[in-house]
């Protein structure tokens, strides 16, 4: 299900250098290779962090991983070696798909058409275990590719072309790799290990069955309507009539068809705003206006008036019509939800349509985080990740000393765990610009360079740091030799990762 990876598998088993007389690629060679293709991923405009979305998608993430651990499917060794992270891309099409060394594409598109959380455990849990099970690492071993760089820029090309169905394939990428197009995936046989791992996985983290039967159906109809457009994965990866009867073996006596499962309202949210994000021109605001209009809206089910409303209202802050995003969102927040985790996402969109908007006085600004429960004065107990970005951008625009402070300790404790989390870095960032910390807004923008592998950006930012500090100079106050001392080694440990990757390529 879902694109797997594309890699060209030319026949003959000349094996690459790196990876020794034909065994399968080593766990340490293939994250390195990985490391090459998401650095370049992370520059790709389409690359998107949304805190929601990304919570959303951690969400079903990480019970699967953990679930994998508790099997014995991924084992520890792999686990520490890996990446284990997932890339959003702001695509609309439907894909999903697995890199070299634990890493994770997804796009938005996906996003926007599963009907529950479970469809979605269906997609990830088998595209976790064709890592698991080492599939990327046997057709690495079994290309007869030259170097590294070489399956790097081939998988970064044919996930290009893959992207955009207009762009008429091979000029984007060197030439051979989308020929081979048809001998890109992988096997059937692995088709269906992932598939069965993958449904074992899902379950196991308690996730439904029938979010697999639900996925299959979509596909299925996606592939009747010849879809494959808009389904990426469909051209490379066909329905094939075994993988449909694998999985008419594995449901639950007497289980029909997930199709028809009604989304909860969370989820329907969420849907509307993997569309919003993936691709929001005027006419799709005009699109969910509409929706939110019709006369018929009113006799669906909550959970779908939620969806609309949620788009619509979201549509409208985007496209700078806060009128209109607040008289929608106003219409959302009278649907009586019952769910906490719909209640909670209500109030996010709130925040920032409200923060989008830029015109309420600072005491407002104030009173609305409290009334969202982010307190920005005091500490705020343990604050999920959407909420300490909005957080922050809450304090930017009041701009109090005494809350800039709050909020920047609020951010260093949430990085003591993330230290990879390149937007809350960023964020960071801004907080120690606005407070005048400009040494610390420097180290803290290379961290966030540091965070998605490029290490060359990194340096200057440590480089820019240490000029600073010489016109400082012997004026400086006692923070700024802690700083001066932490920025040094930073440098120093930085130019070591900048040699090894210039040594790669
Ligand atoms: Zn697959």
């Amino acid at each position: 299900m879902a694109l797997c990876l594309v890699i060209p598998l030319q026949a003959q088993g000349a094996t690459l250098p790196l990876l020794g007389d034909g065994s399968d690629m080593s766990a340490s060679a293939e994250r390195r290779l990985g490391d090459r293709i998401i650095r370049e991923l992370y520059r790709d405009p389409d690359f998107v962090d949304d805190p929601v979305l990304t919570d959303y998608v951690q969400g079903v993430w990480q019970p699967l991983l953990a679930s994998a651990r508790a099997r014995g499917d991924l084992t520890p060794e792999l686990d520490e070696r890996f990446a284990w992270r997932i890339v959003l891309g702001r695509d609309r099409s439907v894909n999903a798909f697995a890199l070299p060394g634990g890493y994770f594409g997804v796009h938005l598109g996906l996003l926007a058409v599963v009907s529950s959380r479970d469809e979605l455990a269906s997609v990830l849990g088998h595209e976790l275990s064709h890592v698991t099970q080492r599939h990327i690492s046997r057709l690495i071993s079994r290309s007869n590719q030259q170097t590294p760089w070489m399956i790097g820029a081939m998988i970064l090309g044919a996930l290009a072309a893959s992207k955009n169905p207009d762009a008429g394939n091979a000029m984007i990428v060197g030439g051979q790799a989308l020929s081979a197009q048809s001998q890109l995936n992988f096997s059937r046989d692995m088709e269906r290990e992932a598939d069965r791992i993958g449904f074992g996985v899902m379950t196991q983290a308690g996730f439904e069955a029938l979010g697999f039967v639900g996925m299959f159906d979509k596909l299925q109809q996606a592939s009747r309507l010849n879809d494959s457009g808009a389904y990426p994965y469909l051209r490379s990866h066909p329905l094939t009539t075994e993988r449909i009867a694998d999985m008419q073996s594995r449901l639950p006596l007497g289980a029909s068809h997930g199709a028809d499962v009604l989304p909860g309202s969370t989820h329907a949210m969420l849907t509307a705003r993997a569309r919003v994000l993936s691709g929001a021109g005027g006419d799709a605001l005009r699109g969910w206006l509409a929706q939110a209009d019709d006369v018929g809206l009113s006799g669906q089910a909550a959970a779908q008036r939620a969806g609309v409303l949620y788009g619509a209202a979201m549509a409208a802050s985007r496209m700078r019509d806060v009128a209109q995003a607040r008289k929608q969102f106003a219409r959302l927040q009278k649907l009586a939800l019952d769910d906490p985790e719909a209640v909670r996402q209500v109030r996010w969109l709130g925040l920032e349509i409200e923060l989008a908007a830029r015109d309420l006085p600072r005491p407002q600004v104030l009173a609305l985080a409290g009334n969202a429960g982010l307190d920005l004065s005091k500490p705020t107990g343990v604050l999920r990740r959407p909420e300490l970005v909005l957080q922050a951008q809450l304090a930017m625009q009041a701009g109090q000393s005494q809350v800039l402070d709050q909020v920047a300790q609020n951010l260093q404790g949430w990085l003591l765990g993330q230290p990879n989390d390149a937007l809350v870095w960023q964020w960071l960032a801004s907080i120690y610009a606005a407070q005048n910390q400009s040494l610390r807004a420097l180290r803290a923008e290379a961290e966030a360079r540091v965070a998605q592998l490029d290490y060359a950006g990194a340096l200057d930012r440590l480089k820019a740091a240490q000029e600073r500090l010489r016109d400082i100079g012997a004026s400086g106050s006692r923070a700024d030799h802690i700083d001066a001392s932490i920025i040094d080694t930073r440098r120093r440990q930085i130019e070591v990762l900048v040699k090894e990757q210039a040594q790669e390529s």
